[in-house]
């Protein structure tokens, strides 16, 4: 069986795709112009995006939104409603001051960020389903669909996949997984969780699993230094500031890689007790917690399929009831 192994820069991210299967490479370059399609259509960056539409006329009205658009801003609409805004999607004009002002490595300007902040609110999200339409209620407001839409696209090429007859397959967007079946030799997929303090690539611990996704999410991924402080790039909606809780990891297991794409970024936010709360609240979902004083809490489902790495002698591991 031929295995297919690519790496690609798209969504921001790389995105990196094993597939087993005989000329393998058609369905490669196909999953590559699935995401694109994607990314065309959801990011913030790209200003003919229909999430860019959406922002545009923010205040004023209402525009088109795709039938998959619309499956993502509903899920989005869910886990801001559900996490009690732990997520919140309208988040944006936040997201972008943090971005702009880490470009210049600065810290936000703190009134600019409170007056940014009276923009945010998942509730102004009106959605027309039978119209295939969503506006944004407060003129100024934005969504950024960042913390979901990897986990979108990450269904969308399995998906294809499976369209095209793959049986086993693997695919990555800078740490959110999922898989499509067993690995050809009829074992699991041992997928990596990434070491919070070790350089990238090290990984901390595994967790075995198929047809599954698996989905991380850390301060440490994506971040900027001012005076020796770390600013990391999860911001908890309601300080504005990236989120300080007792979380160092939130790894998500599940099927659906937009419900693990979501709950992961929420549960890193809320913090343990109301991370284990939350994920308790979901079918088939397990997860990975890590705690800043070096606890590894582990679910029922997945804690006879956890690993921890020998780099991680440190931590210790508590399975929850
Ligand atoms: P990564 O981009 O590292 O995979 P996440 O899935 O956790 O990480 O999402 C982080 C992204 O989500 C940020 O880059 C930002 O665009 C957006 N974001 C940050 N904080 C929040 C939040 N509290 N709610 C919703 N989206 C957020
Ligand atoms: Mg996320």
């Amino acid at each position: 069986m031929d295995c297919l192994e690519a790496h690609d820069f798209l969504m921001n991210t790389v995105v990196e795709q094993k597939i087993f299967k005989e000329s393998s490479h058609e369905v490669y370059k196909k999953a590559v112009d699935e995401v694109k399609r994607l990314e065309n259509m959801m990011s913030f960056f790209i200003d003919t995006s229909e999430v860019s539409q959406l922002n545009k006329l923010s205040g004023k009205g209402k525009v088109h939104i795709s039938p998959e658009v619309m499956y993502v801003l509903k899920m989005a609409y869910k886990f801001s409603k559900m996490t009690q805004r732990a997520f919140d999607i309208t988040l944006a004009p936040v997201i972008d001051l943090w971005r702009r002002s880490g470009q210049l490595s600065r810290i936000p300007d703190k009134r600019e960020l409170s007056k940014l902040l009276k923009l945010v609110g998942y509730k102004q999200i009106k959605i027309d389903d039978a119209n295939g339409m969503a506006g944004l209620a407060r003129q100024g407001g934005a969504v950024d669909l960042g913390g979901i839409a990897k986990g979108y696209a990450a269904d969308a090429c399995i998906e294809l996949y499976k369209s095209m007859n793959v049986k086993s397959a693997f695919v990555n967007f800078g740490g959110n997984v999922k898989t499509l079946g067993k690995k050809p030799d009829g074992n699991d997929w041992v997928i990596g969780i990434q070491h919070p303090h070790k350089q990238r690539g090290k990984k901390f611990g595994v967790v075995l699993v198929s047809n599954k996704s698996v989905v991380t999410s850390g301060a440490y991924e994506r971040y900027f230094v001012v005076n020796g402080k770390r600013y990391h790039h999860i911001l908890d909606c309601r300080t504005g500031w990236p989120s300080d809780s007792d979380l160092e990891s939130v790894t998500v297991i599940c099927e659906n890689s937009t419900q693990a794409d979501a709950l992961s970024t929420a549960a890193f936010v809320m913090g343990l007790e109301k991370a284990m709360e939350i994920i308790d609240k979901f079918d088939e979902t397990d997860a990975v917690l890590v705690t800043k004083d070096k606890k590894i809490y582990l679910t029922k489902g997945i804690k006879n399929n956890f690993y921890l790495t020998e780099s991680s002698s440190e931590y210790s591991c508590y399975a929850l009831a």
